[in-house]
């Protein structure tokens, strides 16, 4: 039978690689956008090319009235759910000292709630058949911290913590937590950096390049797969940090 995944924030960047992975190994994916009508449209009709049907559907991930729409969506049309990737996230640099309260709920919602939130809404149908995967997108700041993210290193931090002691408690019910925590990946999100400082992060890299999208979703593909790994933080960074 077809396996069900969800994809938040497929739209671009990560997500939209994992979508298509996932996609072309005849999992049917539910990929999720907020803003990027026009991306996720692309993407549909560049899997249509290939004759793959992929659902797109609008939710914004940091409301749980959004979520609770979306996973309906889902069981309604298509039963049960045996994959989700928490992939939607946003970026914040600032100096910790500028950060305001609003800061904190953007990025703890988009980032960590969005999780959390979505992982209860799913869990249950997972637990119902006794199976599922749940990967999260983390990041390595989550792991070392970053100076001038440190909204974003705690949401990322937070989500290590959900992986790890969400993979305990419903371990039983054979459902799988893992997180992916990739370094610096080419996307729209280090937009920010100039071509300088991205030769100059490249020399501390072991494996003397940026990492791709499909560096990522090649994990989340195994993952899928795997079936005996759960509450790890999988680091994948070409070496920039190894502990
Ligand atoms: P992009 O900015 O390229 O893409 C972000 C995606 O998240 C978009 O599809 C966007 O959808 C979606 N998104 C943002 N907010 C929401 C929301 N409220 N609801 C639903 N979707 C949302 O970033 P990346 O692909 O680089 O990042 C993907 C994940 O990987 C993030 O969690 C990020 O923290 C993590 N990561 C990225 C790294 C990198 O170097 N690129 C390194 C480490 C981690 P839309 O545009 O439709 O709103």
């Amino acid at each position: 039978m077809e396996k069900i995944a969800i994809v938040t924030g497929a739209s671009q960047g990560i997500g939209r690689d994992i979508a298509k992975h996932l996609a072309r190994h005849r999992i049917k994916v539910i990929a999720n956008y907020n803003k990027s009508e026009r991306e996720a449209n692309e993407l549909k009709k560049e899997l249509e090319r290939e004759n793959i049907q992929v659902d797109i559907v609008k939710a914004d991930v940091s409301k749980r009235e959004d979520i609770k729409k979306l996973v309906q969506y889902v069981i309604e049309k298509y039963k049960k759910i045996d994959i989700l990737v928490n992939n939607a996230g946003i970026s914040e640099y600032k100096l910790f000292t500028d950060e305001t309260d609003d800061d904190w709920n953007k990025v703890i919602n988009t980032n960590l709630y969005s999780a959390f939130a979505m992982s209860q809404e799913v869990i249950p149908y997972m637990i119902q058949k006794k199976d599922g995967c749940i990967i999260n997108i983390s990041s390595i700041w989550g792991i070392v911290g970053a100076s001038m993210e440190v909204l974003y290193s705690i949401s990322k931090a937070g989500m290590n913590g959900l992986t790890k002691a969400l993979a305990k408690e419903i371990g039983p019910s054979n459902i799988r937590v893992n997180s992916i925590a990739p370094g610096m990946i080419e996307t729209k999100i280090n937009n920010r950096f100039s071509k300088e400082d991205i030769e100059q992060i490249k020399e501390d890299i072991p494996l003397e390049r940026i990492g791709k999208t499909e560096d990522i979703a090649r994990c989340v593909e195994w993952l899928v797969e795997d079936r005996y790994t759960t509450g790890q933080i999988i680091s994948i960074n070409g070496g920039w940090n190894i502990v």
